[in-house]
């Protein structure tokens, strides 16, 4: 199947922009992702900000790509999400580019991240990796927001999906990104990806780490405790209490937001009422960020934050 006709009338995500994104094409325009068909890079490099078994000791061999299909207000990764930053690679330079942070790094897996507005491209990716011997796990790297179309196709392309529960709340979702749909979509979604994958084998094996299965992560978002209590709710009456979850307190405000609790950092009192209704659904395998109590930086940014003008985003 010619995967690259996907961009001529765009369905790549639930949008369903229909738009065509080839630049040949002559009536072309990016749709509300705001790319075009050639792929665009931020980085290429290991990460050590994963969970341990995604991580490792020698760390997650990240591709971050420009651009989303999401664009949340609240963006931790704005810079490449939606502020343009990224470079247009071609598939070659960034098959030699894997195979050489692989070489010098000894990554645990190949882990791309918000890889699905190019999703032909990265299928094509894996493909030819693989085809290079390449047999580390891929990790896809998601937004939650995706149809179980595509996500079927990328099924013999992946082994690991780590994907986001952001909102059980629709007006938030709304509000914050655009799509009110986002909580019944990504629930479909994680269910298709727990369907082909199963749950994260590392939790179920003990090994140290992870070659396939399925972790969700869910960012809480300060003021919005409630949103993080029913989206905890909703993933347990879902998919039980053995569902590997992952959940994250580093949310730091990098853009001015009109909700003002988005302005600040978590305070400890939020995160303590949503790591407590976890404990009490009686989730098996958590992985949990614990509020930072030293800031690294002088601004009390999170030593998550990645700044992508730099050649190490990550500190
Ligand atoms: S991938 Fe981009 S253009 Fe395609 S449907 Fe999604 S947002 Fe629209």
């Amino acid at each position: 199947m010619d995967l690259l006709r996907f961009y001529k009338s765009c369905i790549l995500c639930p949008r369903n922009c229909g738009v065509s994104r080839s630049r040949g094409d002559g009536k072309t325009q990016p749709g509300f992702c705001g790319e075009w068909d050639q792929v665009r890079v931020a980085y290429v490099g290991p990460h050590f900000g994963e969970e341990p078994p995604i991580t490792g000791k020698d760390g997650s061999g990240t591709v971050f790509f420009a651009g989303c299909t999401l664009r949340c207000s609240f963006c931790q990764n704005y810079q490449i999400s939606r502020g343009g930053l990224g470079m247009r690679t071609s598939l070659g330079e960034l098959v030699e580019g894997v195979l050489k942070m692989v070489k010098r790094y000894h990554v645990h897996n190949i882990n791309l991240v918000t890889p699905d507005h190019f999703f032909p491209h990265v299928f094509r990716l894996v493909s030819m990796l693989r085809k290079k011997g390449l047999n580390l796990p891929m990790v896809y790297n998601l937004s939650g927001y995706q149809s179980v179309e595509m996500l079927k196709l990328a099924e013999e392309h992946s082994d690991i999906y780590l994907p986001d529960y952001k909102y059980s709340d629709s007006p938030l979702a709304a509000s914050l990104s655009r799509c009110p749909d986002y909580p019944k979509v990504a629930l479909g979604a994680i269910a298709e990806m727990i369907r082909q994958k199963g749950f994260l084998d590392s939790c179920l094996t003990g090994s140290e780490l992870a070659r396939k299965g399925v972790l969700v992560r869910h960012l809480i978002l300060p003021g919005n405790i409630d949103n993080s209590i029913n989206a905890l709710t909703g993933l347990f009456v879902e998919f039980g209490r053995g569902l590997p979850l992952s959940l994250m307190s580093q949310y730091h405000p990098v853009l001015h937001q009109e909700d003002e609790a988005l302005n600040r950092s978590l305070a400890e009192e939020e995160f303590t009422r949503v790591y407590t209704h976890a404990r009490e659904l009686g989730f098996e395998h958590l992985f949990i960020q614990f509020p930072e109590k030293t800031p690294k930086d002088g601004q009390g940014a999170s030593p998550f934050l990645p700044d992508f003008r730099q050649a190490e985003p990550f500190r």
